[in-house]
């Protein structure tokens, strides 16, 4: 059997131990290479683009700059999703190489045991990761003509415990007694392609969505549940029969189920509430995870990084217990 690719050498380009050999200046020089990787780590300015330069760095500071042509003062982070940061850059290049090498993710807490850092900084930092990498597939579209996208729904949340008397059980599978908070993640994953995910109420609210993200001429497989009727007047679907078999005449959503199953992994393994407000940014996570997971974790670091000097600074998470008042 060939090895799995998790366990060769190509797979381990990054790791905790190199980051945490590396000087906080070498972390640094790592950080700018791969932000201005156009002009081989010399800084540019954010604001008007200018490369001319003063270096204004502090002592004991880290790297900052003044430009020459419009007077403001940068760092390597400055206009990114880690702008404002008070860490070490080589706290976040930690957290980032910790968060690709755990593949189904890597909760808070056990983060900020492994860095020193502290619960509340540390959240925030793994969620504006989780931001960069859904920036990625915001807004495109999966399929396309020829193509085949599997489409399928999972509820995650609003579980109610049943009581622990016989007598005082309620039926748990009627509206009236459920608690509201029950939401349901929609996948369309493109086969050996990308995959889309988002969080509705119910699966019949997810199709006009799934239209809007599914290209044209798209061949979508479904499983039988009435919610995907509708899809039938935009697209040619193929369904199946889960109660039949899982896979039938080459017709199956298993890549859709396994999204699912990693998903529900990290649910259980990890992050244990991930139903509530931050449930589209975890489905998002897994749908990254899932397309890159035969990427090495140097690679999907380098990648993440990028991504995250892509993205502006994060209106969810940039100042996040100052605005909340979280002490
Ligand atoms: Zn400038």
């Amino acid at each position: 059997m060939s090895q799995h690719l998790l366990l060769s050498r190509a797979a381990k380009t990054l790791t905790l131990a190199q980051v945490m050999r590396m000087s906080n200046e070498e972390a640094e020089t790592m950080f700018a290479r791969i932000r201005w990787h156009k002009t081989n780590g010399q800084p540019v300015c954010p604001i008007c683009g200018g490369t001319a330069v003063y270096n204004v760095r502090r002592p004991n500071g880290p790297p900052r700059w003044r430009c020459k042509g419009c007077n403001k003062e940068f760092t390597t982070t400055s206009g990114t999703l880690f702008a404002w940061h008070k860490l070490p850059v080589q706290v976040y290049l930690s957290a980032i190489a910790v968060a690709m090498n755990e593949v189904k993710g890597k909760n808070a807490l056990a983060l900020s045991r492994d860095l020193g850092t502290s619960y509340k900084a540390t959240w925030v930092l793994l969620h504006k990761i989780r931001e960069a990498l859904g920036s990625e597939v915001k807004g495109i579209q999966v399929g396309g003509e020829g193509k085949t996208v599997e489409t399928d729904g999972a509820y995650f949340g609003g579980h109610v415990r049943p009581a622990n008397l016989k007598e005082n059980r309620i039926d748990r599978r009627t509206a009236m007694n459920q608690s509201g908070k029950r939401k349901v993640v929609v996948v369309a994953r493109e086969r050996d392609g990308r995959t889309v995910s988002h969080v509705f109420k119910t699966e019949r609210e997810s199709v006009a969505w799934l239209t809007s993200r599914i290209a044209k001429g798209t061949k979508v497989v479904a499983d039988e549940a009435a919610s995907w009727n509708d899809l039938h007047s935009r697209f040619q679907v193929d369904r199946i029969d889960h109660q039949k078999a899982y896979s039938l005449d080459g017709i199956s959503s298993n890549q859709a189920e396994s999204f699912f199953s990693r998903l529900r992994r990290g649910e259980q393994g990890h992050y244990h509430h991930v139903a509530g407000p931050y449930l589209a940014a975890y489905a998002r996570e897994s749908s990254w995870r899932e397309d890159n997971r035969r990427v090495s974790n140097g690679d999907q670091a380098q990648h993440a990084i990028k991504l995250a000097f892509a993205s502006a600074p994060s209106p969810d998470f940039c100042g996040y217990y100052q605005r909340h008042k979280i002490s």
